[in-house]
């Protein structure tokens, strides 16, 4: 059995953690108390996520050549990831997503965030590509240097066997002050692998959007200024606008896609060809 329940299980943990009303200093006793299923997940991410494994992913999906599929057809495949576990049968992976980008859009913000927010958790066919939890979902963190210890449940790192890479452990590691993320390797998941499915054909705001949503010791903790160049800098502020929409759109009015449907046709084209490489 896999650590977690289900994939909506760490989204919700993620959504507790980061809840505004919680004190930063409570975050640590939620981690204490953390079901045991999540604290599993972060054990496996910590330990597997090393530098090479990064980069392995990275060789292995960048090139896209798992094939062409449109948007529509995308949302329909990360449907079919259904949670017999789930007693919430209907909060599908779509419903997520539609009422992300549907919260977006009624707070009238630029028409690429509402598609930003629609296809933000599409990387997650990383599940149906056969990849564990912990190279899908979690919060994720710049591999190549020092951990930081405002990632979650830190203590696990002690099994990345990069602690044993004295060139890895220092605070730039394998960096140079200021590079910029985009020469950053960040942990593995569907944010990075979407980023690569995308980058083509959304504005940075976007993109940036798609790619570090989960990467919570950046845009929430404000971890690793040393790696951040200006362009990070100014596109931050669109991630943490975003972050919002993502944790808690959940208990929003449900749409109804035959509704919503003309309207993110018309979106999708707007920005995408029918079919682009997956
Ligand atoms: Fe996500
Ligand atoms: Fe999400």
């Amino acid at each position: 059995m896999e650590a977690l329940n289900s994939l909506e299980q760490w989204d919700d943990f993620v959504a507790g953690r980061y809840d505004p009303t919680k004190k930063t200093e409570d975050f640590r006793k939620f981690d204490d108390s953390a079901p045991a299923g999540v604290r599993e997940f972060y054990r496996l991410n910590h330990a597997h996520q090393t530098r090479d494994f990064v980069l392995a992913k990275k060789r292995q999906y960048g090139a896209r050549t798992r094939g062409e599929m449109g948007i529509w057809e995308a949302l329909d495949y990360l449907n079919t990831l259904v949670d017999d576990s789930d007693p919430d049968t209907d909060l599908s992976q779509i419903e997520h997503v539609l009422q992300t980008a549907e919260a977006i859009r009624k707070d009238g913000h630029p028409r690429w965030m509402v598609l930003a927010g629609l296809i933000h958790d599409l990387g997650k066919v990383l599940c149906l590509y056969g990849e564990p939890q912990w190279a899908v979902v979690g919060d994720t963190f710049p591999v190549g240097c020092a951990w930081s210890d405002k990632i979650v449940f830190p203590e696990f790192f002690a099994q990345n066997p990069d602690s044993a890479v004295p060139q890895y452990q220092t605070r730039l590691g394998i960096y140079e002050e200021g590079c910029g993320l985009r020469n950053v390797d960040v942990s593995w998941g569907h944010d990075e692998y979407l980023y690569h499915v995308v980058k083509d054909y959304l504005p940075d705001e976007a993109l940036y959007m798609v790619r570090y949503h989960s990467c919570y010791p950046w845009h929430r903790e404000g971890q690793y200024s040393y790696l951040l160049d200006g362009h990070d800098r100014a596109m931050l502020p669109w991630v943490q606008k975003f972050n919002p929409y993502d944790l808690y759109s959940k208990s929003a009015e449900r749409p109804k896609l035959s509704e919503v449907k003309p309207y993110y046709d018309e979106l999708i084209a707007e920005y995408f060809p029918a079919k682009i490489a997956w």
